[in-house]
């Protein structure tokens, strides 16, 4: 299975992703987790990526595209993969399609969630994450059991540096005006299927699931 997860900052991308990987067996490429990764063990890679990273600003292409390329090339990706925050911008995805044409391969579904405005601010505002293993939260959706502390491995939660309100109306402008016209590009290429995100999500991950088959 070859997906890839649409949608603003804070459409629950990340969230499905973790399912789907699991009911799928596929791995979760995650553009942004790649650079929060390099970011904290210091590579150059990360260096450059932090500045317009906390700003809400796309990393530029060149940067990014390569860097997927070399992912999909490993062999946990042979039999499939989710794409999650990637491609980002029309340039992106037509160096996926390239690639994909060089490969034999063919996208199954472009996943594209909808959800408003109102709605992604509250969740990426009230969005938490371990400092140690990375797992999810939220302060009113998927509180944890002790406050500020991961339910899974007793780490800490921090947000993310970008989802303070500045940066996330900064985010979502950037989707907007970035990343939106793929809802275009793939609707041509009739890949698209549209979800409505604002539902609660287990029911998203069942109506996905529906689509894709079991
Ligand atoms: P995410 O975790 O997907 O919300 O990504 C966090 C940040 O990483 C974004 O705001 C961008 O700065 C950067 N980023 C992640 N994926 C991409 C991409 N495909 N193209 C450009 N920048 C990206």
């Amino acid at each position: 299975m070859r997906a890839v997860l649409l949608g603003p900052p804070g459409a629950g991308k990340g969230t499905q992703a973790v399912k789907l990987v699991e009911k799928y067996n596929v791995p979760q490429i995650s553009t942004g987790d790649i650079f929060r990764k390099n970011i904290k063990e210091g590579t150059e890679l990360g260096k450059k990526a932090q500045e317009y990273m906390n700003s809400g600003q796309l990393v530029p292409d060149e940067l990014v595209v390569d860097l997927v390329k070399d992912r999909l090339m490993q062999d946990d990706c042979a039999n499939g993969y989710l794409l999650d925050g990637f491609p980002r911008t029309i340039f992106q995805a037509q160096e996926l399609d390239k690639f994909l044409a060089e490969n034999g391969q063919k996208l199954d579904a472009v996943i594209n969630f909808e959800v408003g405005y109102e709605t992604l601010m509250e969740r990426l505002t009230g969005r938490r994450i371990c400092k140690k293993c990375g797992a999810g939260y939220h302060i009113k959706n998927i509180p944890p059991k002790v406050e500020g502390i991961c339910d899974k491995c007793g780490g800490e939660l921090e947000q993310r540096k970008d989802d303070t309100r500045e940066t996330a109306e900064n985010r979502i402008a950037v989707y907007e005006e970035s990343t939106a016209p793929l809802i275009g590009y793939y609707t041509e290429t009739g890949a698209l299927k549209n979800f409505n995100a604002e539902k609660d999500h287990s029911v998203v991950f069942e109506e996905i699931v529906k689509e894709l088959g079991e």
